[in-house]
């Protein structure tokens, strides 16, 4: 009994299904992801889903929890699911805030099962490691019934994004104006536009290239909720859900929106050499090249001059990194240069 909805072809998954998608109404459960190990030998690591079925409409797909240590989406998608009952929707949600449970529960960006970065492995293998199959369940179950993806990341512990919304272009141009308008639906005043060089093994790529609309958004990080983050996180999800047509109506977008891409050389501002990172400037902030961004210090020897970290391109500083102490080529900052929102569309994701 599908009641209007697609059901999921679950046959060929090896995730078992608890949770009864095409069923109307609110409802929770989990999809169980079967590994053997020595921690958990005979039991599963079950990956909770939650499912709100309203009037016949689209079908939206919303994840978190693709990298462990980032909680402004999870917390969004939970306080979402609580706010809204069947009868404010038209359409479906599928809910997954913590799609790679395994890294969520140990709060780390990776699986401890197997390594694996689920925004790198899109679009997963049934036959694959852990990560692997909850990237077969996202891409080729879940996918197939979704009408448009939403996916929500921040900079994790290491790091903290301004809040943007994350726009992917495709090289056929094909999902350009679908997904620029759901970002700009997102609200946020940055859009971060995701070029011919993106990833396609994450969950953004594989969406855009299973031809679904799809937006990601960055939202904060450092390890917490920040309340400037979670609050771009739900007024985002609800303009866009309306724009969607799945809510009646939403905040109003912001309309001083402005599109950066990471394109080109210069963009990743990495340490030189290990040291203490003092910066001068903040994510959010514009910098033009030859900016000051900051200066590595060197604790070991006190005395030795610092070592200035300069802008050698001028735009928005996109992301900071929330750790001081640093080893050579570790992230310290993206500097995105501003593009028109017919911009050429190049630049990749991190
Ligand atoms: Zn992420």
């Amino acid at each position: 009994m599908t009641e209007g909805f697609a059901t999921p072809d679950f046959s060929a998954t090896r995730l078992s299904p608890e949770i009864e998608l095409s069923r109307r109404g609110k409802h929770s459960g989990w999809f169980g992801l079967v590994h053997s190990d020595n921690a958990n030998p005979l039991g599963l690591y079950p990956i909770p889903a939650l499912c709100i079925a309203g009037r016949p409409g689209p079908t939206v797909l919303l994840t978190a929890g693709v990298h462990g240590d980032e909680y402004e989406g999870p917390a969004a998608l939970m306080r979402l699911f609580e706010a809204l009952s069947d009868a404010d929707i038209t359409g479906r949600l599928i809910i997954l805030p913590q799609l790679n449970a395994p890294a969520c529960r140990a709060g780390t960006r990776v699986s401890p099962l197997d390594g694996g970065n689920l925004n790198r492995l899109c679009p997963g293998s049934a036959e694959g490691t852990p990560t692997e199959q909850i990237a077969d369940l996202l891409c080729h179950v879940l996918f197939p019934v979704a009408d448009a993806v939403i996916d929500l990341h921040s900079g994790g512990a290491a790091s903290w994004f301004v809040p943007c919304a994350l726009a992917a272009r495709r090289p056929d141009g094909g999902l350009d104006a679908a997904n620029m308008a759901m970002a700009a639906a997102f609200g946020t005043k940055t859009v971060w536009v995701l070029g011919a060089a993106n990833d396609s093994r994450s969950v953004n790529g594989a969406a855009t290239a299973a031809g679904l609309p799809c937006i990601a958004a960055e939202l904060g990080g450092g390890g917490s909720v920040g309340l400037a983050a979670l609050g771009a996180a739900e007024a985002g999800l609800r303009g866009t859900l309306a724009h969607l047509g799945v809510l009646a109506e939403g905040p109003a977008p912001c309309r001083e929106q402005k599109c950066v891409e990471l394109a080109g050389p210069g963009y990743r501002v990495v340490a030189p050499e290990r040291g203490l990172f003092v910066p001068f400037v903040e994510a959010g902030e514009s910098v033009t090249a030859g900016t000051p961004l900051g200066e590595l210090r060197f604790p070991d020897t006190p005395a030795r001059p610092a070592l200035p970290v300069l802008a050698t391109v001028s735009g928005l500083i996109l992301a900071e990194t929330r750790r001081a102490a640093v080893l050579q080529g570790d992230f310290l900052m993206f500097v995105a240069p501003e593009i028109p929102e017919s911009g050429p569309g190049e630049g990749a994701t991190p």
